[in-house]
């Protein structure tokens, strides 16, 4: 009791050294406390739940492509600010954060590589740069993956992450879906494989534009997969929406994706399919 009330003098209270909070993590789909460092290790996947923690491009390009056959493509290619775009925020002010929060110039990450001694083209897109939106720059880059494959006679990748067209670019934004679209008709073409990776979430423009157009869709698990968001759906059509609706397994159900891979086997997974499609 003496040590409640503090009567004597020189009873103290040990102070308990504060963790660092940035060593543990709550998983967003189990609630257990996972140690950041094991979560790495198991490539951000919850080893209790299998739930996908969100990832960066760069470390996509880690998870995929074989060590020291990296090469990366575009690397300053900016983002401008062609409408002089104000909403909340101003857009200039947008980009400089993101491209401070990402350590990149681009919501994409693009560049040539091996998968298991496959040389491909790849392109990844970041959800931390601007909710992954893809305006000119992110679109031009991802164009710039298929002409390099096309170049290189070598099948393209994209890893997408995106909420969807880069709205604070009007139009120019969306003239980026059809500017991918017609390379991805040029890869066809030419007999060229495009393995379209998509993960948590691949939303509005991307969705409608290369992201599904694909030969292969392969899916991480539980991905959110659609192009407008279920709210505006369900008060569109005034019905209610099927269970697990846009998630990734429900897509594989109906046809959507073709393959769901969970991130420790993307690697593998893709080298399988490429192995498959484009033996040479
Ligand atoms: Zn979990």
């Amino acid at each position: 009791m003496e040590w409640f009330r503090k009567a004597k003098s020189g009873i103290g209270t040990l102070i308990k050294k504060d963790t660092p909070a940035d060593l543990w993590v709550k998983c967003d789909g189990c609630k257990e406390v996972l140690y950041r460092k094991e979560l790495a290790q198991h490539l951000h996947v919850c080893d209790h739940c299998g739930h996908h923690f969100r990832i960066g491009a760069a470390e996509y390009v880690r998870i995929l492509v074989d060590a020291g056959t990296w090469f990366p493509m575009d690397t300053t290619l900016r983002s401008v600010d062609p409408l002089k775009f104000v909403a909340k925020k101003k857009y200039k002010d947008s980009i400089q954060e993101a491209e401070k929060k990402t350590g990149a110039a681009s919501g994409v990450l693009s560049g040539t590589g091996k998968i298991e001694g496959r040389p491909v083209a790849l392109g990844v897109m970041d959800f931390r740069f601007i909710g992954g939106s893809m305006g000119s720059v992110e679109g031009e880059k991802i164009a710039r993956v298929f002409r390099k494959a096309l170049r290189d006679k070598v099948p393209a990748i994209i890893v997408s992450a995106s909420g969807g067209a880069r709205m604070q670019e009007g139009v120019l934004s969306l003239m980026q879906m059809a500017s991918t679209s017609a390379e991805i008709a040029r890869m066809r073409d030419a007999g060229l494989p495009f393995l379209s990776i998509l993960t948590n979430p691949t939303m509005g423009g991307v969705t409608a534009s290369f992201a599904m157009l694909g030969d292969v869709h392969i899916a991480e698990p539980g991905s959110l997969i659609g192009f407008a968001g279920e709210r505006v759906i369900r008060e569109t059509i005034r019905q209610q929406l099927p269970p697990g609706f846009q998630r990734a397994e429900f897509l594989l159900e109906k046809g959507f994706v073709d393959l769901i891979a969970p991130r420790p086997e993307l690697k593998a997974t893709v080298a399988r399919v490429l192995g498959h499609l484009y033996p040479g």
